[in-house]
């Protein structure tokens, strides 16, 4: 260990979604220090991170951690969900799909033990969002895209949508607002919004980039810093004077928590890790949005012109009892044919594919450690489809029924050649469903798993000021603590996380 300690009031790790809004917003007070820990390298200047339509050409690349899936008996073992290792963190990396979550997201929260994180006091987060937030500008409207929301209009009855994000909605269909600047089609992300105008500025931040947090350092409940390593291999120990703000997300929190001894009792003694703190939820709750995909060969090549190829989508209740939607499609350019060609489809020249996607997922997953050492990646074992009542899995068979009704309606009828996967001849429930699991992917939205909880749960991790539950000096903000998943895309509702996050410690400071 370096004689080297550096001090600051706060250590945030992870630069990413929540950590980029914390770090910035606290470092607003001149007499504040802030030191980031980020594993990864900065973003500026680079094309490849800060246009958004190149997202693809970043999975699984060297700016991805690229974790994979225990095998998954009811859905498909070869998803990788790419966490992304670069300033801004998955909003780097993402799509920048810019949801406010639903009133009766919030709500949920509240109703799970997340007491003051209700629909009503949540909306002045959003307000103070920094993000560029606007709806798929009118030159990255595709014509298909277009022809998809007025089909699903006419086939459903649902509403057509311009800005999702005017006012709550149960249905609909239109094009999302991005997280994006449409005239360069550069991102508008956590840390081109909040760090970027600030980050060569202001002495009382420092970013400590390729560093790695692989241990937090306590001094007996107190969380005292946290011992990282540089790129050139050197260990330091960073210390907080006052606390140390766990934004690593839901898979690098807990993956910390528990390499440092915080955890589930009984597992970390199996692996011979000296248990500080028993905590039974650290790891468990891992949500996820997962979607399948029905894809279709397109008369000829489409138009260009797009914002990332995924501009528009559609939301469905079908239960009208549910407080939301309850089924979700995006709609993409390209003909997304990975999955399906595992089970011998082929990939169409020209195409586009529906992807109907569970917003309120009832299957629950479960992050473990399987070695105590720190290089190794954690295992994510999501239950994909396991829920009792098979609502998961019904959900996607609907799907798939009502992608093929909007398939038959004008005017996107007319631009379709033929339904490549799963192909026509498929019709039934079970082998609809099969099909379906088989080749679900994930849009990359695992969460949950330091979930947020009153005294009463067992298995919260943080309280609703985001403190670690049992220890002093350790807060956590990022998707790891969501209770439920919203019915929406995520993001937003990690900035609004991250917003919130800076009030708690501020009133605590
Ligand atoms: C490909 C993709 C597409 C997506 N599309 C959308 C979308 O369109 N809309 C939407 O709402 N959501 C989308 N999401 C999900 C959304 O981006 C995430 O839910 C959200 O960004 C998570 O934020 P976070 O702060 O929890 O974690 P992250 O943003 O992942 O931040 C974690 C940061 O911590 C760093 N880190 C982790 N561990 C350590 C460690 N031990 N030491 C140091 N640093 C560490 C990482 O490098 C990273 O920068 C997508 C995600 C992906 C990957």
């Amino acid at each position: 260990m370096s004689e080297n300690t550096p001090v600051y009031d706060y250590v945030v790790i992870g630069g990413g979604t929540a950590g980029s809004v914390i770090a910035s917003r606290l470092t607003e007070n001149p007499d504040v220090t802030v030191a980031v820990i980020e594993g990864g390298p900065s973003d500026v200047g680079r094309d490849d991170v800060l246009t958004l339509r190149r997202w693809m050409g970043l999975l699984g690349g060297e700016l991805d951690y690229d974790y994979p899936t225990t095998e998954q008996p009811r859905g498909n073992s070869h998803i990788r969900h790419s966490r992304a290792r670069v300033l801004g963190g998955c909003s780097s990396h993402n799509t920048l799909i810019a949801f406010k979550p639903l009133p009766s997201d919030w709500d949920e929260w509240e109703a799970a033990g997340a007491r003051g994180w209700g629909a009503v006091p949540m909306e002045a987060y959003y307000a103070r969002l920094l993000n560029n937030i606007v709806p798929v500008d009118a030159k990255d409207r595709n014509a298909i895209a277009r022809d998809f929301v007025d089909a699903a209009h006419q086939a459903l009855g649902v509403p057509r949508i311009e800005g999702f994000n005017r006012e709550p909605f149960t249905e609909g269909a239109g094009f999302f607002d991005l997280a994006y600047h449409p005239e360069d089609n550069k991102r508008s992300s956590a840390s081109v919004a909040y760090l970027h105008p600030v980050m060569d500025e202001r002495p009382n931040l420092t970013i400590l980039l390729e560093t790695w947090a692989h241990r937090l350092e306590l001094d007996g409940t107190r969380a005292r810093g946290v011992h990282v390593r540089r790129a050139d291999g050197e260990e330091l120990l960073v210390r907080a004077r006052r606390e140390v703000v766990l934004c690593a997300g839901a898979v690098d929190s807990p993956r910390l928590l528990l390499h440092s001894g915080i955890g589930p009792k009984a597992d970390l003694d199996a692996l011979g890790i000296p248990v500080v703190h028993d905590l039974p939820g650290v790891g468990e709750n891992l949500l996820d949005h997962p979607e399948s995909v029905i894809v279709w060969e397109t008369e000829g090549p489409i138009p260009e012109n797009s914002a990332m190829d995924s501009d528009a989508g559609l939301f469905v209740r079908r239960d009208p009892a549910h407080p939301g939607p309850d089924l979700m499609f995006h709609f993409y350019q390209i003909p997304f044919t990975d999955n399906p060609e595992r089970l011998g489809y082929e990939r169409p020249p020209h195409g586009v594919s529906m992807t109907p996607n569970i917003p309120k997922p009832r299957s629950r997953g479960r992050l473990y450690l399987t070695s105590a050492d720190p290089a190794v990646k954690p295992a994510l074992d999501f239950r994909y489809f396991t829920d009792e009542d098979d609502h998961d899995g019904r959900t996607l068979v609907d799907g798939i029924r009502i992608a093929r009704e909007i398939a038959r309606t004008e005017p996107l009828a007319g631009w379709l050649r033929r339904e490549v996967a799963p192909g026509p001849h498929l019709t039934g429930d079970e082998e609809l469903s099969e099909y379906a699991r088989k080749v679900a992917h994930t849009v990359y939205h695992p969460a949950g798993t330091c979930r947020m909880g009153d005294a009463s749960d067992e298995l919260a991790v943080v309280d609703p000021r985001l403190r670690v539950r049992g220890l002093d000096g350790l807060r956590i903000a990022d998707a790891s603590v969501f209770p439920t998943m919203p019915a929406v895309n995520p993001m937003i509702g990690v900035l609004m996380v991250g917003e919130k996050a800076v009030d708690l410690l501020g009133g605590e400071a």
